[in-house]
Parts: structure tokens; C-alpha cells; sequence
């Protein structure tokens, strides 16, 4: 499997102005390694402990996201060294990211995420909630944290329509809270839809299998 190839197919794939994050999940540092070399900078994992394991193998200019759900209690692994939490799910979460960052005397930037699925999903704020908190934090409610977006999840369907209604859904909640305070980053699309999502207005997407192949998880975590 040549990455390198993969990697620039999905360059290629990306208007300049949109931030690609690469999942490296349940990948080894090898591969990471390999994307690295090829100019890639920022990388998304969605656990803090194969985070926390992979951080020190890696080169210190990596901008490590953390995309995945996250529990309150493991904030404190990652505060001192991660670029940016895309996965904020709830006010406690946010609280306590600001309550760490302020420990190591940073400011940790986090995308809101909102649910936009159709479908069932565990994680995501309400929009109205997604709001609230960002007037809260407007207002300096977490003088650590840098809100500097939002992110969401498509329902996983064969349906582009669908796919597209919720992508618009959050692009147009962007643009409001956009107008209220300067924002960068709207965090949408992943290897399966990531075109789509930036045709509706994503400035970052977030691929995994596209660049890395797929996922075995039947030796648990590679490292
Ligand atoms: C795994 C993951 C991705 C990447 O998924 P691919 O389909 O492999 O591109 C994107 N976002 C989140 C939140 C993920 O957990």
C-alpha cells in the first residue's frame, strides 16, 4: 500500500484554503511517520491513551487533535500538549479543559460539536446548547479556551442527500455564531464524504482510511 500516494490523492481532492487533519488512529508511528514526511503536520486520534503513548515517538511540531469523545477525567493527560479538542460534548467537559489548560498556563483550542445526525447519535450538543456555550464563553466563562469552531458527524448512510442536509445544517450555524465572533475552523467530512462536505462549506475535514487504509482493530491498538 503505497501512503504516499493515498496522501496526495486526497490532497488533490482538497481546495488550498481547507485544513486536512489525518486520523492516524489505530495506526503505527511508522505510518504516521511516513505522512509526516510528506508535509503533513496536524494528526486526529480519537483516544487520549494511544494519544498519550503515540506523543512522545513523534516529532514536537505535530498539531495533535483529539477528535473523539472524551471523558472528563482524561483531560489531564493530554492539557499540556494538544493543539485543539474538536470533540466538545458538554459544559462539564468544557469547564474542565479550561480548569487544565489554566494548570499549564495555555489556552487549548476546541471545536463545539454538534449533533447534526438525523440518526441516533451518543455525542454532540444540542445546537441551541452548542449557542449557549458560546455565549458563555464569549461572556469569559473559560478564559482558557479558544472556541475557535464547530464540528459534526453525518448520519452513516448511502444517502448524499441526507448527508448534505445535515452538513448545511451546521454550516449555517456557523455563519451565525460567525457573526458574532470571528471563527476558523468548521470541522466536517471524513474519507467517505469529504468532498461533499467541504462543497458545503467545511474548512476542515478529518480522513482516516483514505490516506492510511483501513482499520484492523482485531490486535487491538498497533503500536
Ligand atoms: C475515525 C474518525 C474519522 C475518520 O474516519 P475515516 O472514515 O477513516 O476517514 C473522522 N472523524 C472522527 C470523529 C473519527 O472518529
Amino acid at each position: 500500500m503505497a501512503l504516499k500516494a493515498n496522501y496526495d490523492e486526497v490532497l488533490s481532492q482538497l481546495p488550498p484554503q481547507v485544513q486536512l487533519v489525518a486520523v492516524s488512529k489505530t495506526h503505527p508511528v511508522e505510518k504516521i511517520k511516513t505522512i509526516y514526511d510528506c508535509g503533513q503536520r496536524i494528526f486526529g486520534e480519537n483516544k487520549v491513551q494511544e494519544l498519550v503513548e503515540k506523543y512522545p515517538l513523534l516529532p514536537k511540531d505535530i498539531q495533535w487533535h483529539l477528535i473523539g469523545h472524551l471523558q472528563t477525567n482524561k483531560v489531564k493527560y493530554i492539557a499540556e500538549f494538544v493543539d485543539t479538542i474538536q470533540s466538545v460534548d458538554s459544559e462539564k467537559l468544557l469547564r474542565e479543559i479550561d480548569k487544565q489548560a489554566a494548570r499549564y498556563g495555555r489556552k487549548i483550542k476546541v471545536l463545539l460539536q454538534v449533533k447534526i445526525a438525523e440518526e441516533d447519535t451518543k455525542f454532540g450538543l444540542e445546537s441551541s446548547v452548542a449557542e449557549t456555550l458560546f455565549h458563555q464563553w464569549l461572556e469569559g466563562a473559560f478564559p482558557h479556551v479558544v472556541v475557535t469552531g464547530l464540528m459534526g458527524m453525518a448520519t452513516f448512510t448511502d444517502d448524499r442527500e441526507q448527508i448534505r442536509r445535515e452538513f448545511c445544517f451546521l454550516k449555517s450555524l456557523y455563519d451565525r455564531l460567525a457573526l458574532q465572533h470571528p471563527l476558523q475552523t468548521l470541522s466536517m467530512g471524513m474519507s467517505g464524504d469529504f468532498p461533499l462536505a467541504v462543497d458545503c462549506g467545511a474548512n476542515s475535514v478529518r480522513v482516516g482510511s483514505a490516506i492510511f487504509g483501513d482499520r484492523s482493530y482485531s490486535n487491538g491498538v498497533p503500536l
